[in-house]
Order: C-alpha cells, then sequence, then structure tokens
C-alpha cells in the first residue's frame, strides 16, 4: 500500500481499478543501438506498426458500416501507416543512426512536420496532426502501453493532464475519478469533474509513474489522498466514507427546491454553471433557478471543424427550452487560454492567459462571433435568455461586441426573425482593469458576472493551471475581497444585478461574505447547489454584512479565514 497526496478538487470517493490514460507528447528516451542490434529493431519497428494497423482494423469491426466518414479516415490512417516513405526513413534512422525504433519515429515526424507546415495550407496542417497521433501509437505499443480513449468497464483515469476535450469525453458511468499530475481547483479538469460530480485530485506529483495499470486505487476527492492497493482495513474505512458522502448528499437533496431567503428575508438567485446539454436535468434537480454561466465552447471541442450556426442553434434551442421558464446567461466564446487552443489550432503563445482569449479572439474573428451570436439570437425566441462577453478590460472592447450583437439583431429583423426585444446584456468582471472601470461599464450593461477563476488569477497573479502556485489561490485575500466590493457597488450604485459565477460563489467557506458582499446571484456546479441553499436559509443578511466590514478590516488572508471558523463554529453552522 502507497500513499499520494494531491489537491482534492471534486467530492466523493472511489475505489476502483488504475487505468492509465497518457495524453499530450509522450516521454521516450533515446538508445543507440549496437551494430548486432539493429535488424531485431527493425523487426520490432515493424511488429509494432502491423500491431497498431490491426488495432485499426478492430476498430473499424465495431462502427456501422452506414458510417462512412468514420470509416474512410481509419483506412486513411491505415495507408498513412503501410506508407512506403515513411516505412523505409524509420528503418533508415534504425540501420544507419543506430536510433531505436522511438527515437527513428519521432525523427521521421519532425522531418513531415517541417515540410507540412512550411506548406501553410490548413488541410495539410490538419493532416500532419493525424499523423503525430498515429506514430505515437506506434511508439506506445512499442512501450507496451498501447492507448485507448474509450473505457469499457469502470476505472479511475489516470492521466499527467486532461485536455478539456479528454474531460468531456469521459462519462460518469465508467469513469469512477480522476487523478492528474498538474491543474488547480480552478482548472477546467477540475471544474468539470465536479459538473459531472466525478470525484477528482489534481496535482498528484509523478502519478502515472508510480500507479501501474489495474492497480486498486482509492480516491478521495475531498481531502486528496490517492491510496494504491489497499488493504483491507483502509478499503473499508474508505467504504464507510462512501457511504457518508452518499448520505450527506440525501440529506441536502431536501433543500434543492428550497429558495434561498435568509432569516431576514434577502433572497439570492442561485444558479448552475453547465458547459453540456447533459446536465440541465441534473442542474434542475439540483434546484437551480435558471443557468448563470453557460460555457459554451464545449461545441467546438468534439471536432475539427466549427460548428456553423443551424447546429449551434439547434443546441441552444434545447438549452432554452429545457430550462424555460427559468433564465440562461450565454456566455460567448471563451476560447484561447487553458480552453481549446489545441483544437482550434490556434498558434501557440508564450503567455496564453494574458494572449488571444475570449472578447479578443472573437473581436478578431468577427465572422466566429457574429455565427454564434445570430444562434444564440435565433434560441432567445424560445425562452428567458441573457448574454454575456468575458474576459472584457475596457470599454473600447463592449462597445465594439455591443456593435455587432446590434448589427447581428438588425440583419435578422431584416430576414424576417422577430427579435422585439434584445436579451439583457452583461459582462463578466474577471479583469482587474475591468474593476477598476466596473462604474463606466456598469453603465452599459444589464448586469455583471464575477469570474473570480480568473479575477484570481490575474490580480494574484497565479496561473490557475500550475500545480506549482495553486496554494497560491486564495479567495481569500484581502485585495480579491476588495475587488469584489468595488464590482458590487459599482454595479448596485447604476441600479444593476451583480452575480458571481467563479468556483468561489460555490465554496461554501466563502457563502456568508458573498451574502454579505450583497450578491444577487451565485452561480455554481449544480451538485453544490444544495448545500449552499441550506446555508444560506440560516444566514441573516445584516450579520453577513457585519462580517464582511470585520473582514475587510483584517490584514492577511489568515485572519480572515481564522474569523471565518470562529463564526461558523459560533453560529453552530457545519461546514460540509
Ligand atoms: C471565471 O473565470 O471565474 C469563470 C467563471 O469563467 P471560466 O472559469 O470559464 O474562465
Ligand atoms: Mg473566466
Amino acid at each position: 500500500m502507497k500513499k499520494l497526496k494531491g489537491i482534492g478538487v471534486s467530492p466523493g470517493v472511489a475505489i476502483g481499478p488504475a487505468y492509465i490514460l497518457l495524453t499530450g507528447r509522450i516521454k521516450i528516451t533515446r538508445r543507440i543501438l549496437r551494430p548486432e542490434e539493429v535488424s531485431r529493431e527493425i523487426n520490432r519497428f515493424h511488429r509494432a506498426l502491423d500491431e497498431t494497423i490491426r488495432d485499426l482494423e478492430e476498430v473499424k469491426k465495431h462502427i456501422p458500416a452506414e458510417m462512412s466518414q468514420p470509416l474512410s479516415i481509419i483506412d486513411a490512417h491505415i495507408l498513412m501507416l503501410k506508407d512506403p516513405s515513411l516505412i523505409r526513413e524509420t528503418e533508415r534512422y534504425i540501420r544507419e543512426s543506430f536510433m531505436n525504433a522511438e527515437w527513428a519515429l519521432r525523427k521521421v515526424l519532425s522531418r513531415y512536420q517541417q515540410i507540412f507546415l512550411s506548406l501553410g495550407d490548413f488541410y495539410l496542417r490538419e493532416r500532419i496532426h493525424d499523423l503525430e497521433h498515429l506514430i505515437d501509437k506506434v511508439i506506445l505499443t512499442l512501450q507496451g502501453q498501447n492507448n485507448q480513449t474509450t473505457l469499457k468497464e469502470p476505472a479511475v483515469i489516470v492521466a499527467h493532464d486532461l485536455s478539456p476535450a479528454d474531460t468531456a469525453r469521459l462519462r460518469p458511468d465508467t469513469t469512477q475519478a480522476f487523478v492528474t499530475e498538474v491543474g488547480s481547483r480552478t482548472s477546467h479538469t477540475a471544474i468539470v469533474a465536479r459538473s459531472l460530480g466525478i470525484p477528482a485530485v489534481v496535482a498528484v506529483k509523478d502519478v502515472t509513474e508510480t500507479v501501474n495499470p489495474g492497480d486498486l486505487l482509492i480516491v478521495d476527492g475531498l481531502s486528496g489522498e490517492v491510496i494504491i492497493n489497499p488493504t483491507q482495513e483502509v478499503i473499508e474505512e474508505f467504504l464507510d466514507r462512501r457511504l457518508e458522502c452518499q448520505e450527506r448528499k440525501a440529506f441536502l437533496s431536501k433543500f434543492a427546491k428550497e429558495p434561498a431567503i435568509t432569516l431576514d428575508g434577502r433572497r439570492v438567485a442561485i444558479r448552475a454553471n453547465i458547459e453540456l446539454l447533459d446536465e440541465i436535468p441534473l442542474a434542475l434537480e439540483f434546484g437551480a433557478e435558471g443557468v448563470g454561466l453557460y460555457r459554451t465552447e464545449y461545441l467546438y471541442v468534439t471536432r475539427r471543424d466549427l460548428p456553423g450556426e443551424e447546429e449551434l442553434y439547434r443546441t441552444y434551442r434545447q438549452v432554452v427550452e429545457g430550462l424555460s421558464p427559468e433564465l440562461v446567461t450565454f456566455r460567448t466564446l471563451d476560447i484561447g487560454g487553458d480552453k481549446f487552443a489545441q483544437e482550434l489550432d490556434l498558434p501557440e503563445e508564450i503567455n496564453p492567459a494574458l494572449g488571444l482569449r475570449a472578447i479578443r479572439l472573437c473581436l478578431k474573428n468577427p465572422a466566429l462571433f457574429r455565427t454564434q451570436l445570430r444562434a444564440i439570437l435565433r434560441a432567445s425566441l424560445f425562452g428567458r435568455v441573457r448574454i454575456m462577453f468575458p474576459m472584457i478590460s475596457g470599454l473600447g472592447e463592449l462597445h465594439l461586441a455591443k456593435e455587432i450583437l446590434a448589427e447581428v439583431a438588425e440583419e435578422l429583423r431584416r430576414e424576417g426573425v422577430e427579435l422585439k426585444e434584445l436579451p439583457s446584456l452583461g459582462v463578466m468582471i474577471e479583469v482587474p482593469s475591468a474593476v477598476a472601470i466596473a462604474d463606466l461599464l456598469a453603465r452599459e450593461v444589464d448586469f455583471f458576472s464575477i469570474g473570480t477563476n480568473d479575477l484570481i488569477q490575474y490580480a494574484l497573479a497565479i496561473d490557475r493551471g500550475n500545480e506549482e502556485v495553486a496554494h497560491l489561490y486564495e479567495p481569500l485575500h484581502p485585495g480579491i475581497l476588495r475587488l469584489i466590493k468595488q464590482s458590487v457597488e459599482a454595479g448596485h450604485r447604476e441600479g444593476i444585478e451583480v452575480a458571481m459565477c467563479g468556483e468561489m460563489a460555490g465554496e461554501l467557506f466563502c457563502v456568508p461574505l458573498l451574502i454579505g458582499f450583497g450578491l444577487d446571484e451565485l452561480s455554481m456546479n449544480p451538485q453544490t447547489i444544495p448545500a449552499v441553499k441550506n446555508l444560506v436559509r440560516k444566514l441573516s443578511f445584516e450579520e453577513c454584512q457585519a462580517l464582511v466590514e470585520e473582514a475587510l478590516n483584517l490584514p492577511t488572508p489568515e485572519e480572515v479565514r481564522a474569523l471565518l471558523l470562529d463564526w461558523f463554529e459560533k453560529k453552530d453552522l457545519t461546514l460540509f
């Protein structure tokens, strides 16, 4: 038995066999062959190639004959692997440069990459991704660990990292838990794990090396513990913990449908953050009063081309109708940064979080933006819709975005779409400069939604995906508390509502402060809603305001934390 420790980011206890998912580039070592090893290495290469081709043939058998597109893609991949020049060049590196097969394959790949990229053609660039993927598959076969991306049996996924695309493809019925080497509480893997209700632990150093495929793992998504091959006694202890978790969930679910009203009568809207259509029934079951943040990026994930207006419209309409009469807040595309840069083939940036992201990307590619806005506006006819723009850092961006929205609406009206009123419009407050000019922004929009994941990242200068600085993520930092206060006050002075949709909104520990700040809405992962509602119903707004005053006078996060702990204890409030 061995114990590892990481950051628990999605509560729950799972016990199951490890499934090592190798993502990203595979680590390979270079080995110089002795002359007598050359022919054996060439045979090894051929065996791996044949095995990879056999695997692909096997995959083909499971695809129905009428699905001609996937079949032809796999056929094309098989042809690539049988390509005589690929085989010849790899053999040449092995024979003449005494390279091991893995290294020789990488050399051949980098030659192809140079040639393909110099052509600058989008279609050809895509084909090089296919080749990279195929060569990785052969290398994995050489290393005896061919990678499968779909799970057949329930298992605990262990990976260096999971891209948002990987995460979106994993299903709660087969994925018992996630464990990754990188990430933080607000990295996207963590957010998706929470909303799917899958226990997850991130930032576990070297876990892909320490765990072997099939090892029995216990994952505690609350404490961040990962136990490899536990003893029977430990298994029993965790089974008890799991039961406790389930009982707690069942108890809290009783509060799901109650409104969040404080003891002295202040009502706060509790909404859900969703990213997938499948999450709507779950969000409603957990008592969401609509959706405060619909992350619209996911439709762009599972594909290589961009979704068209019709497809977006159909999905958005389903979302709007599925939630009606409650409202849906569409956040326009927030691509870039740690989200989907890979899928969309965006250029690599040294500093992606500060790069061409979100509204900046949309304003640079107006066609992409307009397509999405047209689809949202058309869907808005079928229920209650709000729109909000991410990453607004100044008025200029807001003006341009509003102009495009107005043009798109006019265009639709000319086409006969009966758009009487436009949906209410908001901005996310997630860049420190937006807080500084919140008074100016508030005059131009109908609501604010504070995105603390990014606001904390930018204000405290900590990369939200970097496990080395994850411990510095601190919602209770006096700097952050002041930024929140300033945003709420600026919004209220102009008579607009102020919501919060960052992960902080669902941190029970922070909820009394958020109520005290006067936030009108908290939007969070659906699973947390019952617990937050239950807590709000035990609070007094007036007391929370006094608590905020006290907290704002404290100089360090530690003192704010101590104040809160003390307060929870005095009020006899449990922190599940
Ligand atoms: C945020 O930044 O707080 C937020 C809600 O948006 P995302 O996590 O999608 O960047
Ligand atoms: Mg954000």
